[in-house]
């Protein structure tokens, strides 16, 4: 990292000593989760481990919680797994890829390359009013969840 910012003016300086110094610092790449299934056998995936959007798309407590509601009612649903498995990726696939998809535009939000971005992102953060009051993405709430209501079948969305 040190050397990466050598010779950067602004705050860089003293924020490469404080990494020097800190005992607990974060250092990692941004990347996502893809995998062709989220199930073999008796097993699935939950989450990050299955579709992490990464923080550039935002949403990644979402799709876990969202993913853990789905994966539960769908097992209490199914009497056999792989059935509870398949109904699972059935219902959250293209909700999960349609918000990892979301990174793209993100990227320009939290890390700005050109002028234009950082001057976007420098507004909304004098601003964060008028994003806290922003309606969302339609994204966002692109999934009606199943209401799961114990009778053996998932109610209509
Ligand atoms: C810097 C950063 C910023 C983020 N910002 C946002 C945000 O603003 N909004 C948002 O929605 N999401 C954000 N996220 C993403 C969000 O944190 C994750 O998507 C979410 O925590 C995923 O939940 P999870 O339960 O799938 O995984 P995790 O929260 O990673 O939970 C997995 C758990 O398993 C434990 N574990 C791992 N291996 C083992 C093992 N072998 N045995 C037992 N336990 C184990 C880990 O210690 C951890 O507690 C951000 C992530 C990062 C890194």
């Amino acid at each position: 990292m040190a050397e990466v910012f050598s010779g950067y003016g602004w705050e860089v300086p003293r924020m490469v000593a404080a990494m020097r110094d800190s005992d607990d610092l974060f250092f990692d790449v941004v990347s996502q989760i893809h995998m062709p299934r989220w199930s073999t056998g008796r097993v699935a995936l939950v989450g990050d481990a299955a579709y992490a959007p990464s923080f550039f798309s935002g949403q990644g407590s979402s799709l876990a919680l969202v993913g853990a509601y789905v994966l539960a009612g769908e097992l209490a649903a199914h009497a056999r797994h792989d059935d509870a498995f398949a109904g699972y990726e059935r219902t959250l696939r293209s909700f999960a890829e349609r918000n990892q998809a979301l990174a793209g535009e993100g990227s320009a939000g939290v890390s700005p390359r050109t002028a234009e971005d950082l001057a976007r992102r420098n507004k909304a953060l004098r601003d964060p009013a008028a994003v806290l009051n922003s309606a969302g993405r339609e994204t966002h709430s692109a999934l009606a969840l199943p209401g799961y209501d114990g009778s053996g079948a998932p109610d209509a969305p």
